[in-house]
């Protein structure tokens, strides 16, 4: 055990004696995970974004279903006076049943095989995990088991779709860019139902009640979440059933109702929307063949379950992922040869970037080091902390190859994966660059809370990494 470093992991809390007056001071396991106590600024964030983030994602899809895309166009109308806000929420397609119908038998049909179909994948494909899984080690101590099925069900959704496609013809495949608005009012329904349900049952029935946080705001914990890993039975894990279902299957499914949409439409299909579906297609399918992955990254390991995952995993995902391909349905751009390859090779070397920089992360500690990274032993700074619980536990950060050039060389890579969607598009409109402007506040303000975490969690030795690698995402700039 590492004496200065145990201690340094402790933080020392004042602790209010019965007259309301410090009694003295005792040791305390160090608070990681989300914030216990909500400042100002990060309540007026919640609030806001509790109140405008539905209306921003109506916002885009509206701009595309009434004004070709444009999103500078119903504000001009606004300020000219030739439309009101009234009006532009009028003309927009409201609630139907046929979605209704449409979104249940989804999200039935992603329910059953997430619960009912084992996986049996891992038993015939090399190098793939899946089936019975351990979780990370949570802030109270517990290591949940999770069943990864998340392939299997992708490609039977999937093999099902394209069947319906070309021999069933139970339904048009152009039907969840014909229904857009109408199961986005679904989505919401269901993205705030889960958010609520999750909060409520945080005070009722939690899963496991060390695990929870309450800052005693309301809107905060309902936002970000109060239990860990919330949970009904031993294996409705929101969590993973949420980000993964009808969030990251939907994403792959969406983008090719749009690329049909373009057929039907135009009788054909442009290369960029290709482009867009083959490079979107890569990441969703590496989240799935990397599912066990997924267990130890922030959302399963950090986040609590609330509003910010449950409605995000709901609505901001499916709706606002896709716009790339929703917007070369209304303009069906058809890209040079040479921009084209450029928009592959910045895609495939961002993807090269983020897989591999996650991979040497996941080699690395699952052999303890004992790997060989860019041909070399890894170097490392030894580390520990204290879990809830009391217990101390040891770890180790990665001085070496992705690790060692930025602390977050991954949301770099996410990064120019991203550009080469939206550059597919073409320049005419500002529509799809916003989600490169989303991803990009997503993973800085990420980075920014994980180093907030880590240094809580590792004190002192996360210093010793810091001065080792000095920057975040990009070498000699951020
Ligand atoms: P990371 O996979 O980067 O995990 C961060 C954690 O890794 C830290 O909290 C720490 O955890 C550990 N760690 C940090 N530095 C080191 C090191 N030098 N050596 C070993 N371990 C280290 O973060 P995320 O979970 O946010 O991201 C996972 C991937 O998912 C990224 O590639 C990201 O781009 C992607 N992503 C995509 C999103 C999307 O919407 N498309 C959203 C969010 C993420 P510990 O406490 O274990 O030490």
């Amino acid at each position: 055990m590492n004496g200065a470093v145990a201690t340094e992991a402790t933080r020392r809390r004042a602790q209010p004696g019965a007259n309301g007056k410090t009694s003295g001071q005792r040791e305390e396991p160090a608070q990681w995970g989300r914030a216990w106590e909500v400042d100002w600024f990060s309540l007026s964030a919640v609030i806001g974004l509790l109140c405008f983030a539905p209306f921003i994602v109506f916002y885009f899809v509206m701009a595309c279903d009434q004004y070709q895309c444009s999103i500078s166009q119903p504000v001009v109308e606004l300020y000219r006076g030739e439309a009101t806000l009234l009006t532009i929420w009028a003309r927009a397609p409201s609630f139907t049943w046929t979605a209704a119908k449409i979104y249940a038998i989804w999200v039935a049909f992603q329910l059953f095989l997430y619960m009912c179909v084992p996986d049996v994948m891992h038993k015939f494909i090399p190098g793939f995990v899946g089936g019975v899984q351990d979780g990370a080690r949570t802030p109270a101590g517990l290591i949940n088991k999770y069943e990864i099925n998340g392939l299997q069900c992708w490609l039977i959704t999937h093999v099902l779709w394209i069947a319906n496609a070309h021999y069933l013809h139970w339904f048009s495949p152009t039907i969840i860019f014909d229904n857009w608005i109408p199961l986005m009012w679904c989505a919401n329904i269901l993205g705030y139902a889960v958010s609520t349900f999750a909060f409520l049952k945080a005070y009722l029935f939690p899963t496991n009640s060390e695990d929870c946080k309450f800052t005693g705001n309301v809107f905060y914990n309902y936002m970000m979440g109060i239990e860990f890993n919330p949970r009904i039975g031993k294996w409705f894990d929101f969590k993973l059933f949420f980000n993964g279902r009808p969030g990251i299957i939907a994403w792959t499914l969406i983008n090719l109702s749009y690329m049909a949409k373009q057929q039907e439409l135009y009788g054909h299909v442009t290369n960029s929307m290709i482009l867009v579906n083959v490079l979107q297609a890569i990441y969703v399918l590496d989240f799935f063949w990397n599912e066990a992955w997924y267990l130890k990254t922030i959302d399963i390991c950090h986040d609590h379950f609330g509003w910010y995952l449950g409605w995000g995993d709901c609505v901001w995902l499916p709706y606002l992922y896709t716009l790339q391909g929703l917007y070369l349905v209304y303009h069906p751009v058809q890209l040079s040869d040479a921009h084209a390859l450029a928009v592959l090779l910045l895609g495939l070397v961002g993807y090269y970037a983020f897989r591999s920089t996650n991979h040497q992360k996941d080699l690395f500690r699952r052999t303890d080091g004992n790997c060989s990274i860019w041909g070399g032993k890894p170097a490392y700074i030894e580390c520990s902390y204290r879990s809830a619980d009391g217990g101390l536990h040891r770890s180790k950060l990665m001085t070496s190859g992705f690790w060692g050039v930025a602390r977050h060389f991954n949301y770099t890579g996410d990064l120019m994966g991203c550009l080469a969607y939206c550059a597919a598009c073409g320049f005419g409109h500002l529509l799809p660059y916003f989600y490169l402007v989303y991803m990009t506040i997503l993973l800085v303000h990420r980075c920014v809370r994980d180093e907030h975490r880590c240094g809580s969690k590792y004190g002192k030795d996360w210093k010793r990494y810091t001065d080792a690698v000095p920057y975040r995402l990009i070498p000699g700039v951020f």
